[in-house]
Formats: structure tokens, sequence, C-alpha cells
């Protein structure tokens, strides 16, 4: 398992695959496990690895993980088979907004596809999500670039940023999940539906 984690890193930034950052996993991985979470939806799976590791972190944690690419799509195939998880970890071959769940909900949703529509993705996916579940963004830092998107000179990557600067303000503005954000790794948030009742 080690040995294939980093045989993963090792593939990742050889092939410019953007895996998650250790600080960011291993946030993800305690959160995994004081919240007894067990079954996870991942939107980008790229190689696996975040999926793997958020599978390792106790026997009952299954992860269904979605990924559009088919070389990625493959490539993880090949390493959830390596460690022997193919009962722990679904591997979806499709594009994720144009996936159709049926009949399941999810303790936690980790939203790390294309950036520009994290919006997208919450709208569609929260209707997945058990009533305490929680959805994690990975990226909202943007390698720094968030929130400085008006001096950025390349048009796609200041389009790319205003689109995660909007998703920071629709997760602050929004009435149904309230939403913590951390200054680890490339910046996650933390979002929980609101309890009304109180
Ligand atoms: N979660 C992974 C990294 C994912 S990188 C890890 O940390 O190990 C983002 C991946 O999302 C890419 O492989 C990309 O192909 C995929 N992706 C982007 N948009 C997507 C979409 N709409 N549906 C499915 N996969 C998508
Ligand atoms: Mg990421």
């Amino acid at each position: 398992m080690k040995q294939l984690i980093l045989e993963m890193e090792a593939y990742a930034s050889e092939h410019n695959v953007p895996i998650i950052e250790k600080e960011s996993i291993t946030f993800i991985m305690k959160l995994i496990k004081a919240n007894k979470i067990k079954n996870i939806l991942e939107i980008g799976s790229a190689i696996g690895y975040s999926s793997i590791l958020m599978a390792s972190v106790a026997p009952d944690v299954t992860v269904t993980t979605i990924e559009r690419d088919e070389t990625r799509y493959m490539e993880c195939l090949k390493n959830v088979k390596k460690c022997n998880f193919e009962q722990k970890i679904n591997v979806v071959f499709q594009d994720a907004l144009e996936v159709n769940l049926s009949n399941v909900s999810y303790d936690m949703i980790f939203i790390d596809a294309a950036k520009a529509q994290n919006t997208k993705f919450f709208e569609k996916f929260k209707y997945f999500l058990k009533p305490n579940g929680i959805i994690i963004t990975d990226n909202l830092k943007f390698h720094g670039y968030t929130g400085k998107s008006e001096d950025i000179e390349s048009k796609n990557l200041k389009s790319l940023v205003s689109k995660i600067e909007e998703y920071i303000e629709f997760l602050k503005g929004n009435k149904e999940f309230e939403t913590k954000f951390y200054d680890v790794g490339d910046g996650l948030s933390v979002s929980v539906r609101r309890n009304d009742k109180k």
C-alpha cells in the first residue's frame, strides 16, 4: 500500500496529474475517521490517489468515484486493483454532470474535478447527501490565484479563477448549507446542512 502510494505520487508528478496535497488528504482522512463516514462520492478520480487513501481509513469505508478522462480512468482501475480495493471503490467512467445516480445517498461528497463547474456539481449532488452529510471541495485557493482574478492576464485562467471566486460567494451566501473554509493545502471547504429547527 505504501509502495503503491509512492508509485502514484511519482506517476502524478511525471504525467502532470493534479492529485491532492498531502496536508489536504490527511485533513480529509481525519474527518472521515472523526465523523465515522462510511460511504463517499468523489467527483474527479484522476488516478485514484485520493479514493484509495480515503478508502483506506477503515474497513467499512466505500467510495464511488467518477472520472471522464479515459486514460486516467484506466490508470485508476489499475491502482484500485493493485491494492485489492475492488470491493471498496467503484470507479465510474463518465462525465459527472451526466451521471445518473438513483436511490443512493452518501455521508460525504468530495468535489475535486473541473473547478469551473463546482457550483453545478454542488447543486446536482447535494440531493445525494445524507441529512447530516458533508460536502468537501478542494483547490479553492487555486495555487494562490483566487481573489486576484482581476489581475490575471490569460483569459482562460482569469475565467477559471473568477468561477472559483463565484463558487466561494455561492457557498458563503448559501441558505441551505453552512460552509467553513480551511487554509489547508490548496484550500478546502467543508459544507454541512444548516439545522433550522433550533
Ligand atoms: N481527486 C484526485 C484528483 C482529481 S484531478 C486526487 O486528488 O487524487 C481532477 C480530475 O477530474 C481530472 O482527472 C479530470 O479528468 C476529472 N474531471 C474534470 N471534470 C470532470 C467531470 N465533469 N466529470 C468527471 N470527471 C471530471
Ligand atoms: Mg484537488
